[in-house]
């Protein structure tokens, strides 16, 4: 990258240069004081998985994550919010667990100019369960280490992030004691899991805004500056119960479901067609993901109705209300079942986002890496998250990035790799000091 002026040194600060000895040639002191941080930070993230933050009981994580804040000096805004307070918004009709004893958290780095908005950080304190424990060669919730791996349900999403953002934080307050610009801060949301977009809302509605911001979430330890869009459909099969040895007399939802599955397949690679580059190299242009199908009939009987649900995620600047009602009308078409054996529902919906790769935030995450000899190709993240609210509702400039992968994300021995974290960390705090310093004027 050339044309974006690098506006001050990598040293920090006296003391940091003082005791710097490091191969890292291109900023010696702020690598030596992310080493210096190992200590603190990975025991620090080995604690957050051992509390099993399953989506609606987040408050143990939450509260131990604003216990440690305080202690390093971080400011902590730690509340509540009522199903009252988000009443009037369109997100609070969307299905989703109720808010009450489900804090949220900011973390605030002190800052030398405040008026200028800064970095939030954002990280979703849930996780998704981790039933089956027998089958995980460490149990999910030990946070075990083996070479430079640490094991554990949420290691990669989202706790891995989490930690190196609050790393990130550590690295700034300690080679700039009085502040950036603007400061780095961290939002810690719950429900991501449950219904994204509903707890940024939460830090939205509280008044916390910022100048940019990075969602933390396992992107192999490179920003991404895209995410998807996307909506949570639930599919309503009606059939009409019969023993089964007189089945031609009765309609079986089973039956109609092996259509759905077919049917959402040949979807799925029907409206994989896109020109947008940014997501060109993932396979699947719009994933279609039933994760649920409950159907039962008594012994030997047709079943009567079957739900199929799941999730079918777009691309950034897809319209959604468009692509539902392509949804709706071509599986419907695909079915050609009676009117009424089919019905079709959307419980959860959320935007996506785009920044263009030539925007100043961009640029400086590009000379971030360019630092440490790294080249970097743009791409989206390949899911939705929490990206799009801050970015679509408060025209906030977003990245998405963190360490691991969406490959070990869910799954059994999720894992994060540790010297990721920590790559991370002093990746995302170089960005924070070189665009504070350049949003404020002061090179
Ligand atoms: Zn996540």
């Amino acid at each position: 990258m050339s044309g974006v002026p690098l506006p001050i040194s990598d040293k920090p600060s006296a003391t940091a240069a003082g005791r710097s000895v490091s191969t890292d040639a291109s900023s010696p002191p702020l690598a030596q004081v992310a080493a210096k941080l190992r200590s603190t930070m990975i025991p620090l993230l080995g604690e957050l998985i051992r509390i099993p933050s399953t989506s609606g009981h987040e408050k143990p994580l939450v509260d131990h994550t604003a216990a440690w804040a305080s202690q390093q000096g971080f400011i902590c805004d730690l509340w509540e919010t009522s199903e009252q307070a988000i009443a009037a918004e369109p997100q609070a009709k969307l299905r989703h667990l109720p808010l009450n004893g489900r804090p949220t958290l900011v973390i605030k780095s002190p800052t030398s100019h405040p008026a200028d908005g800064g970095i939030m950080l954002n990280a979703h304190s849930d996780v998704v369960a981790a039933p089956q424990p027998e089958r995980w060669r460490f149990g999910p919730f030990s946070g075990h280490i083996e070479n430079t791996l640490m094991f554990g349900r949420g290691a990669c999403d989202t706790k891995g992030p989490l930690v190196s953002g609050l790393w990130a934080m550590a690295i700034i307050q300690q080679a700039f004691p009085n502040g950036i610009p603007g400061g780095l801060h961290l939002e810690l949301i719950p429900g991501e899991e449950d219904c994204v977009g509903l707890g940024t809302l939460t830090s939205v509605l509280r008044g916390h805004t910022a100048a940019a911001a990075i969602v933390l979430e396992p992107t192999e330890g490179l920003p991404r500056c895209a995410s998807r869009g996307g909506c949570r459909f639930t599919i309503t099969l009606t059939g009409q119960a019969v023993h089964g040895t007189v089945k031609w007399l009765g309609k079986d939802a089973i039956a109609l479901a092996r259509d759905v599955l077919e049917a959402l397949a040949a979807m799925e690679k029907a409206f994989s067609h896109h020109d947008e580059a940014l997501f060109s190299d993932y396979p699947i242009g719009r994933p279609i993901t039933v994760d649920n199908i409950a159907g039962q009939g008594w012994q030997g009987t047709l079943c009567d109705q079957c739900v199929i649900s799941g999730y079918f995620e777009l691309l950034p600047n897809d319209d959604l209300t468009q692509w539902k009602d392509a949804f709706t009308q071509e599986l419907l078409r695909r079915l050609q079942c009676h009117p009424g054996a089919a019905t079709i529902n959307f419980a959860e919906e959320y935007p996506g986002h785009r920044l263009e790769p030539t925007h100043p935030l961009c640029q400086y995450a590009h000379q971030a890496l360019a630092d440490e000899g790294e080249k970097l190709v743009w791409q989206g993240f390949n899911s939705g998250c929490e990206a799009g609210l801050r970015a679509v509702r408060m025209a906030t400039p977003t990245l998405v990035w963190g360490p691991g992968s969406l490959a070990q994300a869910h799954g059994i021995n999720e894992y994060v790799n540790l010297h990721e974290v920590e790559q991370v960390a002093l990746r995302v705090a170089r960005l924070a000091i070189h665009w504070n310093y350049q949003k404020s004027g002061q090179v």
